[in-house]
């Protein structure tokens, strides 16, 4: 609200200095200041180019956000001062600066993430949002901005150091996530369980038990808890993840899988979509977003 406020202004003064001359010119005569005023140009009406999706974040003054607000480097908020940082919140923040609104970030999960764009609470999500077929059919995806991998974090003293060690055991994930589907997969690739079963469109990780099973956590300091009890063997989502939880008595299993793109979420056939786009399409190609990344140590 305060940027448009203050473009506005600074379109008023321009335009009243324009009509009135600089003060520190010489003085002019009416005639010219009569001529002056009529080709003056008029204060611009209200930027029209949008389409309707857009236009209306531009007239509410504010691009709401759900983004993630544990996973360095990408979305985290500092729990002293409140403010958001990473790679995410930096696209995010551009985004907001090129329609000349402020920014709200909503700290969402896997699980929460859609339900809040489709409840139109917030924009878009920057959050770690892998993109998939699936997925696609329901929201719509920018081109993606970074490629991350699934991993899987176990207690050392577990001796569990590959897919291998993970036959048989039962595997923290998050609802709502790719991990459970991507991780099932890369053990059936890896010859480590039979793939008879699985198929990819039906796969659900509540009933699935061939070689591996799964419990399902709304969120991952829920995941990391349930590991130092035992109550799981392994957590398993994606690296970028997976840092924060990665203390001292842990560590990573030697694979990374299942590449992971993401991309900006917005609703599903909305003109945001399209504006979006063609914003990280520019910024990747004019290394906009190679700056973000690197500024993050992301690459
Ligand atoms: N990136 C993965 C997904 O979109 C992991 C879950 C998450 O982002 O929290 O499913």
């Amino acid at each position: 609200m305060k940027k448009r406020i203050f473009a506005l202004l600074t379109v008023l003064v321009l335009s009243i200095s324009i009509l009135t001359g600089c003060k520190d010119s010489a003085p002019v005569s009416d005639s010219a200041d009569k001529a002056a005023a009529t080709s003056a140009p008029e204060i611009p009406a209200k930027k029209t180019s949008y389409g309707a999706n857009t236009q209306a974040i531009v007239d509410r003054g504010v691009l709401r956000v759900g983004v993630k607000n544990a996973v360095i480097g990408f979305g985290f908020q500092d729990t002293l001062t409140g403010e958001y940082s990473g790679l995410e919140i930096s696209i995010a923040k551009k985004i907001a600066d090129t329609l000349g609104v402020d920014i709200e970030f909503t700290a969402v999960t896997a699980a929460t993430r859609t339900e809040l764009l489709d409840s139109g609470d917030i924009d878009c999500v920057l959050a770690t949002f892998t993109i998939t077929e699936e997925r696609k059919n329901n929201w719509d995806f920018s081109t993606p901005y970074y490629t991350d991998y699934v991993s899987v974090l176990v207690e050392t003293a577990s001796g569990i150091t590959s897919l291998a060690g993970l036959k048989d055991k039962t595997v923290g994930v998050s609802s709502g996530s790719t991990s459970a589907k991507a991780l099932t997969k890369a053990m059936i690739e890896a010859g480590v369980i039979d793939g008879a079963a699985f198929d990819e469109a039906s796969f659900d990780a509540a009933t699935w038990t061939t070689g591996v099973s799964f419990k399902q956590y709304d969120d991952y300091p829920a995941i990391s808890t349930a590991l130092s009890a035992g109550e799981v063997d392994a957590f398993c989502v994606d690296k970028s993840i997976l840092a924060i939880y990665n203390t001292g008595t842990r560590g990573y299993i030697d694979d990374k899988f299942s590449p992971q793109d993401y991309g900006v979420a917005t609703k599903k056939g909305s003109d945001f979509s399209a504006f979006v786009e063609s914003l990280v399409t520019g910024w990747l190609s004019d290394g906009t977003i190679g700056g973000f990344i690197s500024e993050n140590g992301l690459d």
